[in-house]
């Protein structure tokens, strides 16, 4: 068989298209009131319909284009994930593609226990699961539903274990006064396990979460509360572009990462584009819009004229909103409410973070 032919591609700031994520719904059984709160995401809601939402071929065809221009990594998302129909076939199709090296998949964790067997089956490598909390009041309020509980995750987590789904990294959101005092208890959790909790800034993403500053415990404050029980030195980036800055046990007990989006941004080494269910290609998690990928692909376009669409967004693509964004936060201080304008901002679970 012929090698793939690559031809890598790099934006206006030189950074190489590396990471490809996929939202494949917009659904989720979560309403996390940070994501999607429930008051505005009710039973009238309306998704977006079947026929708006990229199909398994499509999602396909586009990622192996992706893939021509230098994309290693897919990692699929929502939404959550886990509620997209037969999610399996899309992996089974995605694992064929020829020179992708690293295919993932980031869920709440609440649908894995059932399905990770048929996720590592298909060709899943490893999963990311978000966890905020071990406390059942917490973790409830930060779901922003009822019926869930911590040991479910767990019980997924242990789970995609056991199906090979390794190394599991967990994250965890950290919001001022809603979850920073029960970080060390999922640190604590965790430890000697082998997976890899990542502590996350409470980011300025979407418009519907209310962000301010004053919500946001920097990454400095969660090493330092960390720290504080079980001692952690910095650990080297495993690679350049690594989004969390490691931190290890100082008593050989594994390590943890902590994501500081807010307060250390890290856009100049960004290689992620993202897919959004309807088939829009996003260069950045702030983005206000993105190219859209599906009319094209709908309308006849060539697998040639699909790639230099892409090219010609990424090669065009200057986005480095967190770093302006703090420039700003720097410049105003705390009163800062949403980053260097109010603008309309595509929400987290339209590309999936
Ligand atoms: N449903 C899946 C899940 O829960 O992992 C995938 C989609 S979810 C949008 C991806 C991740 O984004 C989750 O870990 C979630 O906690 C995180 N997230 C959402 N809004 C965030 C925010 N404002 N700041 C930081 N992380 C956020």
């Amino acid at each position: 068989m012929n090698e793939p032919r690559v031809l890598p591609i790099t934006d206006a700031l030189a950074r190489p298209l590396r990471d490809l994520r996929i939202s494949v719904t917009d659904r989720c059984n979560f309403r996390c009131p940070y994501c999607m709160p429930a008051e505005l995401f009710g039973e009238h809601y309306q998704f977006l319909p079947r026929s708006e939402i990229l199909s398994f071929e499509e999602i396909e065809r586009l990622a192996g284009i992706f893939v021509g221009l230098g994309v290693k990594k897919v990692r699929l998302t929502g939404g959550e994930p886990l509620v997209r129909a037969h999610l399996t076939r899309l992996v089974e199709g995605l694992a064929a593609i020829d020179g992708l090296s690293d295919l993932a998949l980031t869920t709440n964790g609440v649908l894995l226990g059932g399905m990770a067997v048929d996720l590592a089956r298909a060709g899943v490598g490893r999963v990311t699961v978000s966890l905020d909390s071990l406390d059942e009041d917490v973790f409830r309020a930060m779901s922003g539903r009822d019926g869930y509980s911590p040991a479910q995750v767990l019980a997924g987590i242990d789970a995609a274990e056991a199906a090979g789904l390794t190394p599991i990294k967990i994250n965890c959101v950290v919001q001022r006064g809603v979850n920073e005092h029960t970080v060390v208890d999922v640190a604590r959790h965790f430890r000697g396990t082998g997976h890899i909790v990542r502590f996350i800034e409470f980011m300025d993403v979407g418009t519907l979460n209310g962000w301010d500053l004053s919500q946001v415990v920097t990454a400095a404050e969660i090493a330092e509360r960390i720290g504080a029980e079980f001692p952690i030195v910095p650990a080297e980036p495993n690679y350049r572009g690594e989004v969390a800055r490691r931190w290890r046990y100082a008593d050989g007990a594994g390590e943890i990462g902590i994501i500081a989006s807010v307060s250390q941004p890290f856009c100049g080494d960004c290689s992620r584009a993202r897919l959004s269910t309807e088939g829009r290609l996003v260069t950045c998690l702030f983005a206000t819009g993105g190219a859209d990928l599906r009319g094209p692909l709908r309308g006849g376009a060539s697998d040639e004229e699909l790639a230099a669409l892409i090219t010609a967004v990424w090669a065009g693509r200057t986005d480095r909103y967190s770093e302006e964004r703090s420039t700003q936060t720097a410049q105003t201080g705390p009163t800062l409410t949403a980053g260097p304008s109010i603008r309309r901002r595509i929400e987290m679970f339209q590309i999936g973070g």
